[in-house]
């Protein structure tokens, strides 16, 4: 299913995370030759893709939300 992006975070291993308008976190790994997300790596092009759709595996499988883990403080 095709759903917006509506922000990014990094994860444990400092990979970018797409989060998407369903809840859902999609990896966006630049790891050329294999997966080529040039546009992951800078703060602008980011921001470019914001609103731009994934296919998001996780609805078709009607998997729950993902959720950021943040360590408790
Ligand atoms: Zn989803």
């Amino acid at each position: 299913m095709q759903r917006a992006i509506t922000g990014f975070h990094r994860d444990e291993e400092s990979h970018w995370v797409a989060e998407l308008e369903c809840g859902h976190f999609q990896h966006v790994r630049h790891d050329p030759p294999w997966q080529n997300r040039p546009w992951v790596i800078t703060e602008h092009g980011r921001a470019r893709m914001l609103g731009e759709r994934l296919d998001c595996k996780k609805c078709d499988e009607g998997a729950p939300p993902d959720q950021i883990e943040e360590s408790e403080d």
